[in-house]
């Protein structure tokens, strides 16, 4: 069993009830469990040409699935939840987006799965929701807890509504 920890985001439409789907069907999966959730964030689209703010969250669960078994999972519930790819515009807006950050201690590059999440240490939204179901997880590659991480952060201003609940 593996303890992962999940990025859910989503900015169009019913964003809070996308959130709740994604984690019901992911705990729905036979080999999937989910252990915790952090509250919901509003956030500001980052790096993203939209004006929808984004509600995220950050899920803890254990699986028996691979890395690999486990994204087709996550993509799976994405399509089921209405996402749509267009391969031109990478950061569009969506109704789910599920991303693996952390399978425990994994380091793994591929070309389809990157883990930890190589944007992780740079996101607040991913961090601030984490930091409430896992302080104390140290990043497998910087070796540093979440907290160190968030500390080091030159623009923690990107979460313009840092720790608002929706
Ligand atoms: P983004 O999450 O960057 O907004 P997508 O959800 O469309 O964009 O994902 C694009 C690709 O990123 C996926 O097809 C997947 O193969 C790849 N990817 C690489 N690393 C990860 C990861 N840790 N979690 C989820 N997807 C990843
Ligand atoms: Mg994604």
């Amino acid at each position: 069993m593996a303890i992962v920890y999940l990025s859910l985001g989503s900015n169009l439409g019913d964003r809070l009830g996308y959130l709740q789907q994604a984690t019901s069907l992911l705990n729905a999966v036979p080999e999937i469990n989910v252990v915790s959730t952090s509250s919901f964030y509003e956030t500001e689209p980052w790096q993203m040409e939209s004006e929808n703010w984004v509600v995220n969250a950050v899920i803890q669960a254990v699986t028996s699935l691979s890395p690999e078994k486990l994204l087709d999972e996550c993509q799976r519930i994405e399509t089921l939840l209405g996402r749509k790819r267009e391969p031109q515009t990478k950061y569009s807006d969506r109704t789910i987006d599920i991303d693996i950050i952390f399978y425990d201690n994994m380091v793994l590059n591929t070309e389809r799965l990157t883990i930890p999440h190589k944007l992780f240490h740079k996101r607040a939204f991913m961090m601030v929701p984490m930091l409430e179901i896992a302080q104390d997880f140290v990043h497998p590659l910087f070796k540093k807890t979440i907290m160190e991480l968030y500390e080091e952060l030159d623009n923690p201003e990107m979460v313009l509504l840092y720790g608002t609940r929706v």
